[in-house]
């Protein structure tokens, strides 16, 4: 695989040791919620110490969650790119994998969501709200249709950036 320019404060991360690695998203927000809060942009509740998709009680106070807050400030978690002769005809197919990853992701995790997907010549590149679906979104690329997968992390950032190539 051809080196690709990290911007700085980005060490290379091994896959397995990555989860242990990454700490809580703390994006934009100085200390914990009370609870409960609701978001008003999405809907998720922090309930017991996490969002989650959860009806609001009436009386939640209202802040924006880290996810939203990102998505505000275009402002990614995670990035994947996808590189390589494989994805010329198989596009679509990658595209429906990486939408059924964030929704099974999503169900369970509600902040994490994909942003963007966008082509940059023979690329493809995902934005993430957050590292773990980064991680999940490479990781069901790679199970799917083998290639090689690289990790690169920020912990300054918790900033996740996940490299496929076939
Ligand atoms: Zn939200």
């Amino acid at each position: 695989m051809k080196p690709r320019t990290l911007p700085p404060g980005f060490k290379r991360v091994r896959r397995n040791t990555f989860i242990q690695e990454v700490v809580h998203d703390t994006y934009k927000s100085r200390s914990k919620p009370v609870e409960p809060t609701v978001c008003p942009d999405c809907g998720a509740l922090f309930h017991e110490g996490r969002w989650q998709r959860l009806p609001a009680p009436a009386q939640a106070h209202r802040e924006r969650c880290p996810a939203c807050h990102r998505i505000h400030d275009r402002f990614p978690a995670g990035y994947v790119v996808l590189d390589g002769e494989f994805l010329n005809g198989h596009r679509d197919e990658v595209l429906h994998l990486l939408r059924h990853v964030e929704s099974r992701a999503n169900a369970e995790h509600p902040l994490q969501r994909i942003m963007d997907i966008s082509r940059e010549n023979s690329s493809m590149v995902v934005t993430t709200t957050d590292p773990h679906l980064a991680r999940a979104l490479g990781e069901a690329v790679h199970r799917a249709y083998r290639g090689k997968l690289e990790f690169h992390y920020n912990p300054e950032q918790n900033l996740l950036r996940v490299h496929w190539m076939r």
